[in-house]
Formats: structure tokens, sequence, C-alpha cells
């Protein structure tokens, strides 16, 4: 009886490790921004970790491993997507739903994309957020790891217009924001969201005072957690830099105002990274039926920011506020930060890197070396001559685990 039930184990044992056991062969591999390319290489995978990664002649794969054939396709590591929302009601009921459709769900929106990590960067429900991130984590559904700033907060008559009929919460003292914060944080959420500044219709714009805004960064700051804000013009901008703001979730085309020297040097001596979103200004003017959207100056500013900033070594974080926008394809973002001057390491460090280290994840992703996870994209084609190869994405890699196969999903 017990040999019976030791060999039950050693089976069960031997077959999770084979999940994740793999070799990746023939590659082109970018292990790293700024890092020379790996032509014909190979990445040995173990138990969801990168165990090796080298040329072919460097690295001997070991007999009787998986083995896939990566001839032709272009290897780095997983994307992150810094800006993202489950606020459709298809994500509703996200305890109770079948694994199999939430993994579905995940594949069409960030998977498919080739993102290994993505930051929810607000919900209304942060339990139902929590139920997600958790059957993820637990390896029950397949997709990225999840992060959340959780549910956000407004100055007082601050719901943005474009969330109506939805009111968001709204705080009027300092007090009531270090009360909120802390309660967010209690429950679990990896960061805090708010609206320094506020569109709210008719090109009206609600600022939050400053020193509600310092008493929401303060508070996380003691907890060690980040505090993004939604800035929408100039203004809003500067009240989250003076207010102690990380990550501002948007550039802030809203003033049509590109940025200036002085504003790339406020951003970066204030440590302030940014996520740029130049897609969602193009949806949302699609949404209102503009014509030429790509040359309307709200689109033209928005690139013209990120542009400035990047020139001038701000830190990039990529995001695209999909689960807003209903449109997950990630081809016209990686265009137009191109369009922007952004280079092909800017980008990828983007992707990689900038958010592994401002999440203080660096020595567990963000790049592809031996001891991380086994956290990888392959790509069809080489983004390094076109940005929009970024998109074209081949396979996803989570921990090891084939999350994402183009060559055998319906999409
Ligand atoms: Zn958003």
């Amino acid at each position: 009886m017990k040999t019976y039930l030791l060999a039950i184990l050693c089976c069960f044992f031997l077959s999770a490790h084979a999940q994740s056991d793999l070799a990746l062969v023939g590659a082109r591999i970018y292990p790293a921004p700024g890092t020379p390319p790996i032509a014909d290489g190979v990445v040995l995978i173990n138990n969801g970790k990168i165990t090796a990664v080298g040329s072919r002649q460097q690295v001997k794969v070991p007999p009787q491993l998986r083995v896939i054939d990566c001839k032709g396709l272009v290897l780095m590591a997983g994307f992150w997507n810094s800006h993202v929302h489950f606020m459709s009601p298809v994500w509703e009921h996200a305890d109770s739903l079948p694994a199999a459709q939430l993994t579905a769900q995940l594949t069409d929106m960030l998977t498919s994309h080739g993102f290994t990590h993505a930051f929810d960067l607000a919900t209304l429900n942060f339990r139902n957020l929590r139920a997600l991130r958790d059957r993820v984590r637990s390896g029950e559904v397949d997709g990225p790891a999840i992060l959340s700033a959780g549910e956000p907060f407004v100055p007082p008559n601050g719901s943005p217009f474009y969330v109506r009929p939805i009111k968001l919460p709204e705080i009027s003292t300092p007090a009531a924001a270090v009360a909120y914060v802390k309660k967010q944080l209690d429950a679990g959420t990896d960061a805090i969201k708010i609206w320094s500044a506020s569109p709210v219709g008719n090109g009206k714009v609600v600022s939050m005072p400053i020193d509600i805004v310092k008493a929401a960064t303060t508070t996380a700051h003691q907890y060690h957690k980040l505090v993004f804000a939604h800035p929408t013009s100039d203004t809003g901008m500067r009240i989250a830099v003076a207010g102690g703001v990380d990550i501002l979730a948007h550039v802030a085309p809203d003033g049509y105002t590109p940025w200036k020297q002085a504003d790339v040097d406020l951003l970066r001596q204030h440590h302030v990274a940014v996520i740029p979103t130049l897609k969602l200004f193009k949806w949302e003017l699609e949404r209102e039926k503009v014509a030429s959207p790509e040359d309307h100056p709200l689109v033209k500013t928005a690139i013209a920011q990120i542009g400035m900033f990047a020139k001038g070594g701000g830190e990039i974080l990529f995001g695209t506020d999909v689960g807003y926008i209903s449109d997950f394809n990630t081809e016209d973002e990686f265009r137009f930060l191109a369009t922007a001057g952004l280079t092909f390491d800017q980008i990828l460090a983007s992707l990689t890197t900038a958010p592994a280290k401002r999440f203080g994840m660096s020595q567990q992703c963000g790049r592809v070396a031996k001891g991380l996870d086994a956290d990888l994209v392959l790509l069809k084609a080489d983004p390094h001559a076109n940005a929009s190869n970024f998109a074209a994405v081949a396979y996803t890699i989570k921990k090891g685990k084939v999350i994402y196969d183009a060559g055998t999903s319906h999409k």
C-alpha cells in the first residue's frame, strides 16, 4: 500500500515538473534592453525558473527534455501591462465563473498580447478582483500575474464624466484620505489610485486639493506602496508631482500643451514614472466619431509629451488601459511609441525591466536570465526593425507553462 502511494506521489511530482520543464531552441534572444541579442539561442526551464540562457554552442539541451522549436522567432522577457482594468461585467463573479472562461477572457485581453504581468489601475469591487488574482496565482486559471490599485478615489464632485453614470468614491479631507488609503491597503491592494485632476464634462476639470494628495501618498509610502494618479491636464500633472505621486497613469494631453524640458526635469527630479496609454486617446476620438483621429491635437500632444519625456531619460512603463478600452490590440500603441521617438531598447525597457524594477520585482522577472521566473514571450518577427512586431505574439510563457500558443489558438 505504501509503495503504491509513493508511486502515485512520484508520478504526480514528475508530471507537475514535466509541465514546466522545457527547452526553447533556436530563437533570437534579447536578454534585456541594451544587451546584444543572442542569435540561435537556447533557454532551458526547470520547475518554472530559467536555468540556462546562451547560444546553441554554449547550452546543451538535456535528452528527453520537451523542446519547442523557436527557429525564426524572437524571445524576450514576458511583458508588463501597467495599466489595465477588469471593470467589464464579464469579470463579475470571478470567484465562481468556470476557470476555462476566465482563462479565455484573460487570453483575449492580455495573454495573447504577451503580458505575463498586469497592474489593475482601479476596480469598483476589489473583493472580486482579489478572487480573480488568487485563482490565477493558484494556477487554476491561466493568465498574467495581477496586481491591483484597488478602489480609487476622486475629489468632491470629481467623478470623471467618462465613467458616468458610475460615481467614484469622493474624499474631502486629508484625514478621510488617510483612513481610505489604510482601508484599501489593509484589504490587500498593491497600490493606490487617485484622480489629481478629474475631467467632469464640458471641458471642466476638478482638481484634488494638494493636502489630500499628500495625505494619500504619505500613508501609502508608510506601507511601502505606490500611488498612481490620473493627471488629465498639466494642472493635474503638477498637483501629482507636488503631492508626491509615484506614477502618472497617462500622459496629460487634455490641455493640448506639449511638455517642455522644464516639465520633464520636474517629473524626473521627483522620480515620477509615466504610463503613456497613447492609443487610448485615439480610441476616445474614434468613439466620438472624430474624423482622422491620428491628426487630432489630443493624439499629437500625447505623442509629443511622451517623446519629450523619453528623450529626457524619463521612466516609462508600458500600459494601454485595456478593460476600459475594448480594443485589446497593442499594435497602435507600439506604433505611436515609435512615432514619439522611443528606441527599441526604450520600448523593451517599458515592457520589462522598468516595471519589474519600479514594482520591486527585478530579482524575479523582467530579464531573460538564469534564476529568474520563466516568464517569457516569443514574437513572430523582430521588433528591433519595426516596433509593431512587439504585437506579433507567437507564445506567452508564465513560470515555464505555455499559456498562449498562437498556433493552436482560435484567435
Ligand atoms: Zn484606466
